[in-house]
Order: structure tokens, then C-alpha cells, then sequence
């Protein structure tokens, strides 16, 4: 199949893909009452290393904390079930899906004796947003769909239900040409992409919306901050950015496992400066793709070689 995977950690075990199922009552299914990670793991010097493992594991467990989630499985277990799953299948840059989630029991909304289900996941998959976004960006629209408050629903936890809200603003982007979406938050701020945090870049300074405006606690986020500070740049990490502002920005990048370092080139059609990738995105994306492919030697408690 296209996924091309062949094994698939279910509940404590290795199953066969055609048997990794569940039941159609399932809790999860029904009222979106999952968490799931997306992890990339690359191919490095010293052989296949899953980036940031450690920060994918807290942030699974603290999604599943709101909704009174215990995971049955420890660190070691997950470590060891992903690790397996990278090397059963000869995997060398992959990306890796843990998901937990109530099972079936009563469908009653709350999950009173439901199971949680795990289960792990890992395939080869390549750039997100195409293979030319890297390094020309790509064209977003900003969504009519607001993001749902923090007041409403957890946003810092990575929940399936959240991922409606993903879908619609992506679709509607995609059915009006473009590549990917902007997502504002209830007060009408710059929140986040469907899947991706976002960047501005202005007057040689980096800024990103902060926790408080219902966005994804993003590693990736975290990954360029440091990287960022550590090429001497002034981030502003806690910024609120404002719907013009994308409009007037210098330069504007999304980041997250799966999208990595994408630039952005439009806005609704707008050019970003002058609808290229910037020099500090450009830069930047150097760092990180030097760190994660292992051509440098920095941050090394980043990496669990498989
Ligand atoms: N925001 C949302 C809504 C996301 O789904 C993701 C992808 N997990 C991100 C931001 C980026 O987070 P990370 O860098 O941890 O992948």
C-alpha cells in the first residue's frame, strides 16, 4: 500500500498492517478523544537518529493530561517499541505516528472504563508542502476559519478532535489554490498553519506568537528559537502579530516536524518583500537541516540514534 508499512506497534505488540485494527464503537472515533505526535527521524552520519524524541514524549503524555488520559505504557516501552519499528522495517529517514486514544467500552461521552489504545507508526515520508516549497515557499491564504480559543479547548495539547479545525482551514485553502493556510486565533491575531507555527521576520529581529494565542506548543518552534539565538538573532518569542503585519513583514516562515522550514511567498496573493525566499529563512534553514541530516555536531542531546 502507499504508505508502505508493513508493521505497525499496536496495545504492547508488533502487528502485521492488515492486522492493526479497531473497533468501529471506539471512543476516540466518535467524539475525537485521541493524542497523537508526529517525530522525524533522519538519516545521519552515525545512521538513522529520531530528532527530539525526549520533547515528543513529554508533550504525548501532558496532551493526554486534560482529558485524563494515562497512557499504559512507560518511556522505555515507547522508546523501544519506535526504535524496533525504525529498524524491523530497514527505515533510515522516516517520520513516526504514536497515537492514544479511548477505545471501545460504553459510548457514553465520558470514557468512564474505555481502554486507551497505542499505537505507533513509522514511514518513509518526504517535504510536506511539496518538494519545490523549500526553498520558493509557498502561497497561503489566510483562512476564514478562526482557531478555537484555549479558552475552549486545549490548544497546547496535540488532540485528534483539534485536527477538524486543521482540515477545514487547509481545504479551503486548497480549493482557492493555495498551498496552505493562515489560521487566526478568536481575537482575530496571527495563531498558527493547520499543522505548522509561523515566523515573521522584520528589521532583521524574529518574532512568533506566544502560548497565550492558542497555538501549538511546536518543537520545531523551540528547535528554531534556539538555533535562531544562537546565530545571534533577537527572537521575540511571546509576540502577538496582527493580520497586516503579514501583509508588511520582511520575511515569513512556517516550521514543524512535518513542514520543517518552509518559507512563505504570499499572503492572499500578496508578495512577501519580494516573494522569494529571505536570506534570514534561508539561513536559518541551513542550521537546521545542518543539524538534523548530522553535518553538525551541535546539540547531540537532540538526537536517540536507532
Ligand atoms: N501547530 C500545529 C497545529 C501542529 O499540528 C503542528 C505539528 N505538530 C505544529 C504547530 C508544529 O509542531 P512541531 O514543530 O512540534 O511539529
Amino acid at each position: 500500500d502507499e504508505m508502505d508499512v508493513d508493521t505497525i506497534w499496536m496495545d504492547g505488540e508488533f502487528v502485521d498492517w492488515e492486522d492493526a485494527q479497531i473497533h468501529v464503537l471506539s471512543h476516540g472515533l466518535h467524539y475525537g478523544t485521541g493524542v497523537f505526535e508526529g517525530v522525524r527521524c533522519y538519516d545521519t552520519e552515525d545512521g538513522p537518529a529520531i530528532f527530539r524524541w525526549d520533547e515528543h514524549l513529554d508533550r504525548f503524555y501532558a496532551s493526554g493530561k486534560p482529558y485524563d488520559m494515562e497512557i499504559p505504557f512507560d518511556r522505555e516501552e515507547l522508546t523501544e517499541a519506535t526504535m524496533e519499528l525504525v529498524r524491523r522495517q530497514d527505515l533510515e529517514s522516516c517520520y513516526i505516528r504514536p497515537v492514544a486514544f479511548y477505545g471501545y467500552d460504553s459510548l457514553g461521552v465520558s470514557p468512564k472504563d474505555n481502554p486507551v489504545q497505542v499505537a505507533i507508526a513509522a514511514w518513509p515520508w518526504g517535504t510536506y508542502l511539496g518538494d519545490e516549497a523549500l526553498e520558493k515557499g509557498v502561497d497561503v491564504m489566510v483562512s476564514s476559519w478562526r482557531k478555537h480559543a484555549s479558552s475552549q479547548i486545549p490548544t497546547n495539547a496535540k488532540t485528534t478532535g483539534l485536527y477538524v479545525n486543521s482540515m477545514l482551514a487547509g481545504e479551503e485553502a486548497r480549493r482557492n489554490g493555495y498551498t496552505e493556510a493562515i489560521v487566526l486565533n478568536k481575537e482575530g491575531n496571527v495563531a498558527e498553519g493547520p499543522g505548522e507555527n509561523i515566523f515573521m521576520v522584520n528589521d532583521g529581529e524574529i518574532y512568533t506568537p506566544g502560548l497565550s494565542e492558542s497555538i501549538l506548543d511546536g518543537i520545531t518552534r523551540n528547535t528554531v528559537i534556539e538555533l535562531a539565538r544562537e546565530h545571534g538573532y533577537t527572537v521575540h518569542d511571546q509576540a502577538s502579530i496582527s493580520r497586516g503585519e503579514l501583509n508588511t513583514a520582511d520575511e515569513l516562515f512556517f516550521s514543524g516536524t512535518a513542514a520543517e522550514i518552509t518559507p512563505i511567498r504570499k499572503v492572499d496573493n500578496v508578495e512577501i518583500d519580494d516573494g522569494t525566499r529571505g536570506p534570514v529563512t534561508e539561513e536559518l534553514q541551513q542550521a537546521f537541516f545542518d543539524l538534523v541530516e548530522g553535518r553538525s555536531d551541535d546539540h547531540e542531546e537532540w538526537f536517540s540514534y536507532v
